[in-house]
């Protein structure tokens, strides 16, 4: 007598299954905990076959099986899916054919909740040293964060995010969902900045037994940028390079200086790399060269400073009162 291979099931699975899905990032909750997808791009019927597939037992005693689902939808939230299965059971080839109803009730999941409420645990806020951020600065910066944010909600703190930002007289405050992202973005932004950071806290409460703090990170940006020509005692230095300390060039000497923080408080500025004119170089040997005044036409013969090289056929000059200033 063969084997009755027909009534043996391959596998069990419910009938229906209910879930809940969040309709801003379709995560979807699985014994009251949310399962966020790391592909944002997650479709509910992705959803739905990954919830079949895991309420689908298939039997130990089951070889060579194979499962195919097919997901239907009806109406709102009903999505019938029809399993197929084959395998061979004692030798022989066993089919399977059911269905399994997925109903998705949609409820906003925790994180797009904060979210839309503007919740935030950290502050970044954009300052200037003794000065304001630019708009071009704040647009920068603003991206920058964007950018470190983005990275490390890909990592999977999908609150890694501004909820809003605030424009001040002073600069801008960015508020950041995600503490831990954004303490991870203000140590990049120090080094791409050579900016300082000041970290205070401030409690706003408590959360199952332990205290809340709410972090702000003051962000400074350096008092002066590269390309400024600046005054420090007596001498006009253009800034070269910005970090813990300053790099400048002294326009009347050409000699290289660093300066520390301490020595830039004396420090002015006098002019921005924006405010140099370009002057055509008429001529120059090894010691001086003869540009032509851009505001007067005149010829005017200077020192040639080192950092000109003998191929230029144009100058960047800043003129500070009647003085006439070559700059890098
Ligand atoms: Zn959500």
């Amino acid at each position: 007598m063969p084997v009755v291979h027909e009534f043996v099931s391959l596998l069990h699975h419910p009938n229906a299954v209910s879930i809940h899905v969040c309709p801003v990032c379709s995560a979807y909750r699985k014994k009251g905990q949310w399962i966020y997808s790391k592909n944002q791009t997650v479709s509910v019927n992705d959803i739905v076959l990954a919830v079949a597939k895991e309420n689908i037992k298939l039997e130990s005693f089951a070889e060579n099986s194979s499962i195919e689902l097919e997901v239907e939808h009806y109406g709102h939230s009903i999505y019938p899916v029809h399993i197929h299965a084959e395998a061979i059971v004692s030798g022989k080839p066993v089919v399977y054919d059911g269905l399994l109803q997925v109903q998705i009730h949609f409820e906003t999941c925790g994180v797009c909740n904060r979210i839309a409420g503007g919740y935030y645990e950290a502050i970044i806020q954009l300052r200037g040293d003794s000065r304001i951020p630019t708009e071009t600065e704040v647009r920068e910066c603003s991206k920058t964060i964007q950018k470190l944010l983005e990275r490390i909600n890909r990592q999977g703190d999908r609150l890694a995010l501004i909820t809003r930002t605030e424009k001040l007289k002073e600069g801008t405050n960015f508020y950041i969902a995600s503490n831990k992202a954004a303490k991870n973005a203000c140590r990049k932004l120090v080094i791409v900045y050579a900016a300082t950071l000041t970290e205070s806290n401030k409690l706003v409460g408590r959360k199952d037994g332990r205290d809340v703090y709410r972090m702000t990170y003051a962000l400074r940006l350096p008092r002066f940028k590269e390309g400024d020509i600046i005054k420090c005692n007596g001498s006009y230095l253009n800034v070269t390079r910005i970090g813990k300390n300053i790099t400048a060039v002294d326009l009347l000497s050409d000699i290289s200086v660093t300066l520390h923080k301490e020595q830039m408080k004396q420090a002015k500025k006098i002019a921005g790399a924006d405010d140099a004119k370009t002057a055509i170089l008429i001529s120059s040997d090894k010691t001086s060269v003869q540009i032509m005044d851009p505001d007067t036409y005149k010829t005017i013969t200077m020192r040639k400073p080192a950092f000109i090289s003998d191929d230029r056929r144009e100058v960047k000059i800043i003129k500070i009162n009647d003085e006439i200033l070559i700059v890098k």
